[in-house]
C-alpha cells in the first residue's frame, strides 16, 4: 500500500526544499525523500573532521539567494521564525598574490577603487564605470533569476532592438578574458576578475562568459556575500523547520529509483527498498538530465536523447576541510580577512594556462586554490580559539594519468597544502588537527547533481543557459509528455549556486494547480 501525499519531492537539496516549503505553506500535504542519511545536498554543515568543528561541506557563501523574495521578503519566515541569520562581511573577496600583494573587492566601491588604484589609477576609474553598469543591470538580472526563464529567442530579439541591448549581447558572447582586457590594463587587475569568473568552473578564455563580472559585482555591492551564522546548513534546517511547521515530512535514507507514471502523468515514486509514495498533485525531482530517461518511463526518446547529451564541465572540484588549532595566518598580513580568498600567481597567464591544462584531463601546473575560513566571522562553528578552513582547487574528474581518485586523493591534498604554505604560515602537521577531503568522485557520491565533480551539474555554457538549461525541452522546470513532474537542480535555470531557484518550480506547480502563488498563505 502506498502512502498518499499531495506533493512528493525527490531530494532534500535546498532547491527541492524551497519548492516543497512553498507548497507546504500553500496547504499541500508534502513529503521530501532524501537518499543520504543527512539533508541539504550542497547546502550542508557537518562535523567532517573532529567533534565540535562544523564544516560547510559544499557551499559556504550565499550570494545570489539574497535577492530572492524567499529571503529578501522573508516569504516563508525563515529568518523571522526559523532562526536563519546572515552576516555580511565588508570584504567579500580578496586576491592574494604570491609576492604578498593583495587586491580586495569590498562592498564599498570607493574602497575597492583604492585597492585597484594600488596597481593602476586608470583601472580604478574603469572599475567605477563597470560597477555603475553592473548596478544598472542588476534589476534586470534579479528579475530573471527566481522565476521560470524567458524564451531565449524573444530575449535576444529584445536585446537586438537597442544600442544598449546590442552592446550587452556582445559582452554576453565574449570571453571574460577578452572583455576584461578591454576594460582593464593591469595584469593583476585582469587576473583578479578573471579568477572571479573562474569560480563558475570556466576558464576566463571560455567564450560567452563576459557578462559574469557584472552579475558578480552588482550582487556584491548591493547584497554582499551572506555568511550564515552556524553554517550553510542552517538554511537547510530553516527550510525543513518551515516544511514541518506546515505538517510536511522530510525523510532521510530514502533513495528514489523511479517516478511512477500513469497516462502521461507523474503519480508517485518508488524507492530502492520497495516503498512507494503516491502523489495526488505533483512530483518534484532533483533529477539530473542524464538520469531522467532511466527514472521516468515513457518519455519521448528525443527528449531523453537531448537530456543525455547535456555536457558536463571538464573542470571538477576537489575540497579540503581542515580543523585548525588557530586562525589562519597569511604571510601577506592580518588584513587578509575576506569570505573568499584566492591564492594567485604573480602573472595572469599562469592561471589561463592552468585552466587550459584541465581541458586535456591534466593537472594544472599552478593550482587554482581558493580558501574560506568563515570562523574569521562566525565563531559558533568551532571550540573557542580554534578555526576551520575550506580550500578548493580545480582538477579533472577523469585523469590523464589513469590513476583513481580514491587511491591518490591524499597525495593531491599534500600538493595543495604545500602550495598553500607559500601563502599561509600555519598549515603544518601541528596546525591541522584533522582534515577531510572530497575528490570529484566523492563529490558525485554526495549528490547526483555534482556529476563528475561539476558543481553546477552540467556546464554553464550558452547552449545550456536560461530557457535552454538543461535543454530547450526541459528549460521551464517541466517535462514534456509527463504532466505534474517538475524539475529542480543546479542543471536548471539559473544554474549552480545557492539561488533558492526551487521557488520557480513552486510557482509553476501553483499555476498548474490553480493556486494563486501570491495569496497561498505564503509568508504567514
Ligand atoms: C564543493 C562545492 C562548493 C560550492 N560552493 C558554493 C558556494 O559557496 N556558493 C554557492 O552559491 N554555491 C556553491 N556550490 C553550488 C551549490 O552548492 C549547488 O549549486 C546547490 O547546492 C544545488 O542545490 P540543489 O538543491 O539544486 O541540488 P543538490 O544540493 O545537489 O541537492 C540534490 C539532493 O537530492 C538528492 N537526490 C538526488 N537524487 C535522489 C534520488 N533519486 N532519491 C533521493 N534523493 C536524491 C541528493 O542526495 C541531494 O541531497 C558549491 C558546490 C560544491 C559541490
Amino acid at each position: 500500500m502506498s502512502e498518499t501525499y499531495d506533493i512528493v519531492t525527490i531530494g532534500s537539496g535546498h532547491n527541492g526544499l524551497v519548492a516543497a516549503a512553498y507548497l507546504a505553506a500553500a496547504g499541500k500535504k508534502t513529503l521530501v525523500l532524501e537518499r543520504n542519511a543527512w539533508f541539504g545536498g550542497g547546502v550542508v554543515t557537518r562535523e567532517l573532521t573532529v567533534p565540535g568543528f562544523r564544516h560547510d561541506q559544499h557551499s559556504m557563501a550565499h550570494i545570489f539567494i539574497q535577492a530572492n523574495p524567499l529571503l529578501a521578503a522573508d516569504e516563508l519566515g525563515l529568518k523571522a521564525r526559523h532562526g536563519l541569520k546572515y552576516l555580511f562581511p565588508e570584504l567579500p573577496m580578496m586576491s592574494v598574490f604570491e609576492d604578498g600583494t593583495t587586491l580586495g573587492l569590498y562592498r564599498d566601491r570607493e574602497r575597492t577603487c583604492a585597492e585597484i588604484a594600488k596597481f593602476s589609477a586608470k583601472d580604478a576609474e574603469a572599475y567605477r564605470r563597470l560597477a555603475d553598469k553592473a548596478a544598472s543591470y542588476l534589476p534586470m538580472v534579479t528579475a530573471s533569476l527566481y522565476t521560470a526563464p524567458a524564451p531565449l529567442g524573444a530575449t535576444y530579439a529584445l536585446l537586438d532592438q537597442s544600442r544598449e541591448g546590442r552592446e550587452l549581447w556582445r559582452t554576453m558572447q565574449m570571453s571574460s578574458h577578452d572583455h576584461l582586457c578591454e576594460v582593464f590594463e593591469h595584469d593583476r587587475v585582469r587576473m583578479h576578475f578573471a579568477r572571479v569568473a573562474g569560480e563558475n568552473l570556466v576558464s576566463p578564455d571560455e567564450k560567452a562568459t563576459g557578462f559574469g563580472v557584472y552579475v558578480f559585482v552588482g550582487f556584491l555591492e548591493a547584497y554582499g556575500i551572506g555568511v550564515p551564522v552556524g553554517g550553510s546548513g542552517t538554511l537547510t534546517d530553516a527550510l525543513i523547520a518551515s516544511i514541518r511547521e506546515h505538517g510536511g515530512e522530510v525523510l532521510a535514507n530514502s533513495d528514489v529509483r523511479r517516478v511512477q507514471t500513469r497516462n502521461g502523468r507523474a503519480v508517485g515514486v518508488e524507492t530502492t527498498d520497495g516503498r512507494t509514495y503516491a502523489a495526488r498533485d505533483a512530483v518534484i525531482g532533483a533529477l539530473h538530465p542524464h538520469d531522467l530517461g532511466r527514472m521516468v518511463e515513457g518519455l519521448d526518446p528525443e527528449v531523453v536523447r537531448a537530456a543525455n547529451a547535456t555536457q558536463i564541465s571538464e573542470i571538477g572540484c576537489i575540497t579540503v576541510h581542515a580543523a585548525l588549532n588557530a586562525p589562519l595566518k597569511f604571510r601577506a598580513g592580518g588584513h587578509v580577512r575576506a569570505v573568499m580568498i584566492e591564492l594567485l600567481p604573480n602573472r595572469y597567464d599562469t592561471i589561463r594556462k592552468s585552466f587550459d591544462k584541465l581541458r586535456y584531463g591534466e593537472f594544472s601546473d599552478y593550482p587554482l586554490v581558493g580558501v574560506g575560513s568563515l570562523t574569521l566571522f562566525d565563531s559558533t562553528r568551532t571550540p573557542e580559539g580554534k578555526a576551520t578552513m575550506h580550500a578548493w582547487d580545480y582538477v579533472p574528474f577523469e585523469r590523464a594519468d589513469g590513476k583513481s581518485w580514491d587511491e591518490t586523493k591524499h597525495e593531491y591534498v599534500e600538493r595543495m597544502l604545500t602550495h598553500m604554505s607559500k601563502f599561509i604560515e600555519n598549515l603544518g602537521p601541528g596546525d591541522i588537527i584533522a582534515y577531510h577531503s572530497d575528490s570529484p568522485v566523492d563529490m558525485e557520491r554526495t549528490s547526483s547533481s555534482f556529476r563528475r565533480g561539476d558543481l553546477h551539474g552540467i556546464a554553464a555554457t550558452t547552449y545550456q543557459y536560461g530557457a535552454h538549461r538543461p535543454t530547450p525541452d526541459l528549460g521551464q522546470n517541466v517535462v514534456p509528455d509527463c504532466e505534474r513532474l517538475y524539475l529542480v537542480g543546479p542543471f536548471q535555470h539559473p544554474g549552480g549556486g545557492v539561488f533558492g531557484a526551487g521557488r520557480a518550480a513552486a510557482i509553476r506547480v501553483c499555476e498548474d494547480l490553480g493556486i494563486d502563488f501570491g495569496k497561498a498563505g505564503i509568508g504567514q
